[in-house]
């Protein structure tokens, strides 16, 4: 039912418009922490990261074998054995022509010894070492890794603003950086609206539900290494909905779930309009269409729709990128490319449409189908799903075999 004049029917925003709109109007987080280099991943760093050291820091051999010193002679196939370079434990001295030493992967090659043969390549004879047949002798710098080959001292090796992941963290142990400067977390505060919700470990009587979204958002937030705030659920109570707003003020984000299209228990958009400005209304994508964007004081606002797949879709369509802008880090444009439906797909023209798929293996390469049920509500659909199929607002029919626009859901949304 339309409440009468509550909120001006504007048409729904296509949702590139919509992205656009929210991540060119956003102020990031400024403040920053150090933190020592464990407690970095998916964190946001403030500073660009600069090698003091090379890596690797001398020059080392990538096998198990003898590093050689041909001198001028670079067919020579017989060494004399004068000592051993271990990792950990170099030879220490430089070899003359004519002159090997055992070495391990890791070690350092000494002085004079330009390449190294693998140790299946020799036969040993006391401290003779004989490369077995002419074709395995090794050419200059064969198995052997340069200092510097991987970082070389001063190499900026991040820029402020890099999203931290679990390599990244690696590479900054390889150049001793033992504490890292990063922005703080995002605070993103969420409740859930309605009347009708539960907690998840009471019973349930007729005619109410589990509060399922508000675990969703927590587990979506957390996903992204922000720091949520739950607020908890509230019902459709312009009163309790105002105080849970006032609640968010000293978060950065708040997001909501239920309550924002225009029923008659739909109170969030004018308790919004009570507490701060709506900068815009629905967004043309199915599931999702009720959706608003607004600022509270210094906090932006996210109503997402309460169906929970509506919810899930616009988080992941919409709000996640511009908590990406807003944690400081750069949105990393959708991943998406073109894979043969296996099903035809039908949908009415207006919205473009997100439909959860999986991408499987097929007798011809990959495929894409789409999964059970996709009502907005059906939450094991999206639970199965790897992708969505993205079909445009004007498509009304896809054939079998043709191609479709995938996006799979394992990608970096940073960056
Ligand atoms: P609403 O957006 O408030 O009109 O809700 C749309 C549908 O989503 C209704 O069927 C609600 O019961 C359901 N719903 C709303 N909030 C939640 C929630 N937190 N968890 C699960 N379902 C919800
Ligand atoms: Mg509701």
């Amino acid at each position: 039912m339309q409440k009468n004049g509550s909120v001006s029917p504007n048409a729904p925003m296509p949702l590139a418009e919509a992205r656009q709109r929210i991540v060119a109007d956003l102020s990031p987080v400024t403040d920053l922490e150090t933190v020592a280099l464990a407690e970095a991943r998916h964190r946001v760093l403030a500073q660009d990261i600069v090698a003091s050291v090379n890596v690797p820091s001398a020059t080392n051999s990538s096998m198990d074998g003898y590093a050689l010193c041909p001198g001028n002679d670079e067919t020579r196939r017989e060494y004399v054995q004068v000592g051993q370079s271990l990792a950990g434990h170099p030879f220490g001295q430089a070899l003359e022509a004519g002159q090997c030493v055992r070495i391990t992967t890791g070690a350092v090659v000494p002085e004079g010894a330009d390449r190294v043969v693998i140790q299946e390549n020799v036969v040993t004879q006391g401290d003779t070492v004989t490369i077995a047949a002419a074709d395995d002798l090794p050419g200059v710098e064969a198995n052997i890794r340069p200092a510097g080959e991987d970082i070389a001292k001063q190499d900026t090796i991040f820029q402020a603003g890099r999203y931290v992941r679990a390599p990244d963290i690696a590479l900054m142990a390889s150049i001793g950086h033992a504490h890292v400067k990063v922005l703080r977390r995002l605070r993103v505060a969420f409740f859930s609206t309605g009347d009708e919700l539960r907690p998840i470990d009471g019973p349930l009587a007729v005619g109410e539900i589990y509060d399922s979204n508000r675990y969703g958002l927590a587990a979506m937030i957390a996903d992204l290494g922000l720091e949520g705030v739950d607020l908890g659920a509230v019902g459709d109570d312009p009163a309790a909905l105002a105080q849970a707003f006032d609640k968010a003020r000293d978060c950065d984000v708040l997001i909501t779930s239920g309550g924002v299209s225009v029923g008659d228990a739909d109170h969030v958009l004018d308790v919004l309009k009570t507490r701060g400005t709506i900068d815009f209304w629905k967004v043309a994508i199915k599931p999702g269409k009720p959706l608003a964007v607004g600022t509270i004081g210094n906090t932006r606002f996210f109503g997402l729709p309460g169906n929970p797949v509506s919810t899930a879709v616009t988080f992941i369509q919409l709000v996640r990128p511009a908590l990406v802008a807003l944690a400081g880090g750069q949105p990393a444009p959708a991943l998406r490319f073109e894979l043969p439906t296996t099903q035809a797909l039908s949908k009415r023209a207006g919205r473009e449409h997100y439909l959860r798929a999986c991408i499987e293996p097929g007798p011809n390469g990959l495929c894409v189908t789409p999964v059970g049920h996709q009502g907005s509500g059906v939450m094991r659909s999206m639970s199965q799903a790897n992708a969505f199929v993205v079909l445009k607002a004007e498509t009304e029919h896809v054939d079998p075999d043709a191609l479709v626009a995938v996006e799979p859901f394992a990608q970096s949304v940073w960056q």
